[in-house]
């Protein structure tokens, strides 16, 4: 058994810290107990050099150039490297994008009137959606207007059209520069599918190919499929504003019926939190001796209602098992994305239920509900009946909640930005040039069991933040500096004095909420909005992004297309590509010169945050604007 040092070192908090220590008190498994398990992991999967594409393989070449060079085939490392970093970009755009589709879908169906529990939030948005993609607007209803919106939007899946619907958005100098690379994504699933062909042995054996087809690939998810995800959420559901909200264990409440909320698609959650206001569902969690009915988040489903509802966030990626751990949860929720199949086990350790709800992602051992947009309030009040159910199994001498919540506020999407900036990026250009804010920076991402817990995204923010640097957050990253009290008006305290000052004149924290991770399309919408506001390129900007504890093939794909939109981008975890030099040569200096931005990896938080200030500071000098030096020494600051 672990002691309590040892548990300390794998998260920087005291709720995630307590449930640990129950876990080995129990004997229960969780995620970095089968990290141990799985060590010594493969080196030639870190590195990116092994192959099972085809039947002759497995294939592995030797990175210290001992053994094969080349596999079966005759790929050589760089091929390989290659093709699997496209099939790792291809998956993560490929979830994402199958997200937005599917809320397109339901979005067809509530224009077509066949949908139950679902409605259009914002006719505003939809109208001007609807503009955009050329649609006629005038003296038509919302539903017609709708239906049309739809059946555009079909059409960004398929590849009749050569274009996406949002590449308007893109500054012009940046489609170009695509154009020029012959990188502009012309289909969402086209250019997935065409990477799964690239990638098949005997396709595309020239790796510098490859990876230009990867930033592709990844442009078709951030300005295809996820943008389509985030903008038809706001219509379904409402745009996000600030809002007040809770995180942490602490959200969940030891005298009501519990049920987390975990994935990460607002379809379903959205009907089940109308359901769990029902008054015959709140009558009959009484008649059991609940006082109500608690409704918590996990991970990006989380995200969704939080910004929209002000629903309290239980927790991030690391933290799903350890929610089960506190024995107060009667039923977990799960769409799709990021639920470790885990979850089953730990929860058959307690009362708890799990209960899945996508038809293309069930659990073994989890009660499956089929979602039917059709019958979505029915479905919502059956899925709170069986948590209200499990409450009845309860075991009150095994709960464990062990925090206070921590306050946060969340909604910040590009509309609630730029309404408290007065409806235009004006005053954030203005405090740029100013110099009182130095640059923005997205801070996004998974939580990674190598290393410790949320250590990565607090640590670099609070660095960013006290340099002037303003920070959005999206994902596991919005809920990791929400727990450490970074994302509420006060926190522009912790700020520098620039930072501060602005912060205080708008009434917002210097960390900014700004939704899941198919959400990461607003902060390339806030990057275009200034930087077409500019009249220059996204890559001019003094902007960078960060995953600093991301896990994900869907982080893979961020990253990229965060990349090609033109911005610097620095990784906490090791990507397996570094068999291959001439392919981290490619990703970390060469793309720089092609598209403008390239990566970088750095697992240290405090040297991540000298690498972006001094990128910041660069790009800073290049605008003409005043620029100053970045000390090393910042890294190690306390
Ligand atoms: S594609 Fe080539 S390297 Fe990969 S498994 Fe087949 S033979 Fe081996
Ligand atoms: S940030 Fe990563 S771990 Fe968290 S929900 Fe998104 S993809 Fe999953």
């Amino acid at each position: 058994m672990a002691n309590r040092t040892d548990i300390d070192r794998l998260s920087i908090h005291e709720d995630a810290r307590a449930m640990l220590a129950r876990a080995r008190e129990d004997g229960i498994d969780t995620v970095w107990d089968r990290l141990a398990a799985q060590q010594p992991q493969c080196g030639y999967c870190a590195m990116g050099v092994s192959c099972r594409n085809c039947a002759m393989g497995p294939c592995r070449v030797d990175p210290f150039g001992e053994g094969p060079q080349k596999g079966v085939c005759g790929a050589n490392a760089d091929v390989i490297v290659a093709r699997n970093l496209g099939r790792s970009i291809a998956a993560g755009a490929s979830a994402h994008s199958d997200h937005g589709r599917d809320i397109l879908e339901v979005f067809a169906e509530l224009a077509a009137g066949e949908t139950s529990g679902y409605e259009l939030r914002d006719v505003e948005k939809l109208r001007a959606l609807a503009s955009e993609w050329q649609i006629e607007t005038e003296d038509r209803e919302p539903m017609e207007i709708a239906r049309d919106l739809a059946a555009a939007m079909m059409e960004d899946f398929g590849t009749r059209k050569n274009r996406l619907g949002f590449a308007g958005r893109v500054p012009s100098v940046r489609t170009e520069r695509w154009a020029a690379l012959g990188i502009s994504p012309r289909g969402i699933d086209r250019e997935n599918v065409e990477m799964l062909h690239r990638t098949h042995m005997g396709v595309d054996n020239d790796y510098v190919n490859t990876l230009l087809h990867g930033l592709r690939t990844s442009l078709s998810d951030g300005w295809g499929g996820s943008m389509i995800a985030t903008e038809l959420s706001d219509v379904m559901f409402g745009t996000p504003a600030p809002v007040a909200s809770r995180v942490n264990l602490g959200a969940l409440r030891p005298e009501c019926v519990n049920i987390a909320l975990h994935g990460h698609n607002p379809l379903l959650s959205d009907v089940i939190v109308q359901a769990a206001a029902d008054p015959e569902l709140v009558a009959q969690a009484r008649s059991l001796g609940a006082e109500g009915i608690n409704l918590v988040g996990l991970c990006c489903t989380g995200n969704e209602l939080q910004m929209r509802q002000g629903v309290p966030m239980a927790g991030n990626h690391l933290m799903q098992e350890l929610v089960l751990l506190t024995g107060a949860l009667d039923a977990m929720v799960v769409d799709y994305q990021c639920i470790m199949p885990s979850v089953t086990d730990v929860a058959k350790c307690f009362h708890t239920v799990v209960i899945s709800t996508a038809d293309k992602a069930k659990f073994t051992g989890a009660t499956h509900v089929s979602f039917d947009p059709r019958r979505g309030l029915e479905i919502g009040r059956q899925i709170i009946r069986l948590g209200v159910e499990a409450y009845a199994n309860r075991n009150p001498d095994r709960v464990r909640i062990p925090d206070e919540t921590v306050e946060m506020m969340a909604g910040f999407s590009v509309e609630a930005i730029l309404g408290a900036l007065g409806g235009t990026p004006e005053p954030l250009v203005e405090a740029i040039k100013a110099g009182k804010i130095r640059g923005a920076v997205g801070v996004v991402g998974c939580n990674n069991p190598k290393i410790q817990q949320d250590h990565g995204h607090v640590t670099l923010t609070r660095r960013l933040i006290e340099n002037d640097v303003l920070v959005l957050v999206t994902g596991c990253s919005a809920i990791a500096n929400g727990k450490a009290g970074q994302m509420m008006p006060a926190s522009a305290d912790m700020a520098g004095p620039g930072l501060s000052e602005v912060c205080k004149a708008l009434g917002i924290p210097p960390v900014l909420h700004m939704g899941s991770c198919v959400d990461n399309t607003r902060i390339l919408v806030l990057a275009a909005a200034l930087a077409n506001h500019l009249g220059v390129d996204i890559s001019q900007l003094p902007l960078a992004g960060a995953a600093p504890e991301w896990y994900s093939e869907k982080a893979v794909s961020i990253g990229t297309y965060v990349v090609a939109s033109g911005i610097f981008t620095v990784l906490g975890i090791q990507p397996a590509i570094f068999g291959s030099p001439a392919v981290v040569k490619l990703l970390a200096e060469d793309l720089d010169e092609v598209i403008g931005a390239r990566f970088a990896v750095e697992p240290d938080p405090g040297k991540a945050a000298v690498l972006i200030l001094k990128h910041i500071e660069a790009k800073r000098e290049a605008l003409g604007l005043d620029h100053h030096e970045t000390p090393e020494s910042l890294a190690t600051a306390a």
